[in-house]
């Protein structure tokens, strides 16, 4: 006989959706059952996303930064990497959080069952586990199943020289010539990596500037800056073909620039899509749209009341903190809380060198509404800080309602801009206007200062830098 758990949610998926949502329910005294397919808890974010990716990018960017000290008359030589050692701490620091998730859900009582989920009914989940089925009958559940990177058809996504994001992520070795197909946060950001460990990097992105969706204006800094780096970044151009050859990968390109190439990796970075058609919602009754997205309302409900959904698979940014807080609405809805989804700002940061960063209104979208605005702009190369550090391309720009002058959306770009933008997305939360940023003291000297600084931009107050 198939053995049965009952219980009052099930959650499938233990991402920072799944997992934000499960402890909380279990905190609010629910009985939960947290389904998830992979030995570890913690989804991509931890095990192949977020946290692996930033504990690479902060060596990276140390071995850049070690170049700019030859301004300061100290010089290092060619960084000596020992591979294996760089996976292992790599991999210590996602075991860390992982191992900790685990602590976690055994100290809430969630049962953690291994093994892919599937719906059978508007009440019953199937989960194949190494033991065998599992039947999972549940009063709520929570969809919180995520995302995977898209593959494009015709490229050969069987060989091993042809990555995904987890593969790059992997550091098996450090290819001579990679190609990065994709220039948006994630093709960057290994981009970032792999230049670093040696690389050398081509990007080719369809769109006419890297990371689309971003304001052209901060784009263009960390544009400047990585083509330096790199050996080529071709905008408007799309792989035409990609063949697997023994001695590389060979990729004829169209549009920007038109050639053929041979490299010995490639990174394909062109997207994730949704997982919601794989998990049989519609057993259940939920709607899963063509994309594989599944709709819900802003209390995380699905055209099924009893059944949430939280995070990638729901639509919006793919991005951890907001599955996260998804998480917790669900969970707070389902324990009979008033809780809503309901943020004004989810910030946006690309953990590149240098970091660019965004939240609320951005120029290109109040460009194409017909939003008006006020702006101020701080250029980095005014603060004293950022000359300290020998980085004084930044800069910070913030926008403003004309009438109100309240805060609509911010953009730095600098490093630590991921940082900093966390003053704009509580000054936009907490409704601040200009002169809340402009009168509020900020520390000198600091980076966080061009907030104060540019917010006095728009204000008038300040008129004219150095
Ligand atoms: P996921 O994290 O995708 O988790 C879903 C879980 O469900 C997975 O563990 C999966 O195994 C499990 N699952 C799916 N189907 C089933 C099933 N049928 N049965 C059982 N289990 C199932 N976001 C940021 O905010 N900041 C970053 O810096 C950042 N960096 C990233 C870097 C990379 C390389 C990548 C790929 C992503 C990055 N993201 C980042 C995005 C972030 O990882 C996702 O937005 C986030 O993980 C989404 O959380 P989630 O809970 O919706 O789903």
């Amino acid at each position: 006989p198939i053995e049965e758990l009952l219980t009052e949610v099930a959650v499938l998926g233990a991402g920072p959706g799944g997992y934000t949502a499960a402890f909380r329910a279990a905190d609010l005294g629910k009985q939960v059952v947290l389904i998830e397919r992979e030995p570890t808890l913690g989804g991509v974010c931890l095990n192949v996303g977020c946290i692996p990716s930033k504990a690479l990018l902060h060596t990276a960017a140390i071995i850049e930064e070690v170049k700019t000290l030859g301004a300061m008359g100290v010089n290092y030589g060619a960084p000596e990497i020992d591979l294996a050692k760089m996976r292992a701490g790599k991999e210590q620091v996602v075991a860390r959080l992982t191992s900790g998730l685990k602590a976690l859900a055994k100290q809430r009582r969630v049962r953690v069952v291994q093994g892919t989920g599937r719906f059978e009914s508007p009440n019953r989940l199937q989960v194949e586990t190494a033991e065998g089925p599992i039947v999972v009958r549940f009063d709520q559940a929570i969809i919180a199943c995520g995302s995977s990177p898209i593959r494009i058809p015709g490229f050969p996504h069987e060989d091993s020289r042809v990555m995904d994001s987890t593969d790059a992520l992997a550091l098996t070795d450090i290819p001579e010539r990679l190609l990065i197909v994709g220039g948006g946060i994630i093709g960057l950001e290994m981009a970032a990596v792999y230049n670093a460990l040696g690389s050398r990097i081509d990007v080719v992105e369809l769109k006419e500037q890297l990371i689309p969706g971003c304001d052209p204006d901060l784009v263009k800094v960390l544009e400047k800056i990585i083509r330096r780096r790199y050996e080529n970044i071709w905008l408007n151009t799309r792989v035409a073909r990609m063949e697997a050859a023994p001695e590389g990968i060979r990729v004829a390109f169209e549009g920007g620039y038109t050639g053929l190439e041979l490299y010995d990796k490639v990174l394909v970075a062109v997207g994730r899509q949704p997982n919601g058609k794989l998990i049989d919602a519609e057993a259940a009754g939920v709607a899963v749209d063509g994309h594989g997205f599944i709709r819900v309302d802003r209390h995380q409900r699905t055209n099924v009341p009893h059944i949430f959904a939280i995070g990638d698979v729901t639509g919006g940014p793919m991005l951890a903190h907001k599955a996260s807080h998804e998480g917790k609405v669900a969970a707070e809805v389902i324990a009979g809380l008033p809780a809503l989804f309901d943020p004004l700002a989810i910030p946006a940061v690309a953990y590149t060198d240098p970091e660019v960063a965004w939240m609320g209104l951005t120029e290109t979208e109040a460009k194409a509404k017909g939003i008006r605005y006020d702006k101020g702009v701080f250029p980095w190369a005014a603060s004293g800080r950022a000359l300290g550090l020998h980085r004084e391309e930044g800069l910070t720009k913030l926008l403003f309602d004309p009438e109100s002058k309240r805060l609509l959306g911010a953009g730095i770009v600098g490093p630590n801009a991921g940082e900093l933008i966390g003053e704009a997305v509580l000054a936009l939360e907490m409704g601040a206007d200009m002169e809340d940023l402009a009168l509020t003291i900020h520390p000198h000297p600091t980076l966080c200062e061009t907030l104060g600084l540019a917010a006095e931009m728009a204000h008038g107050s300040i008129t004219d830098l150095l």
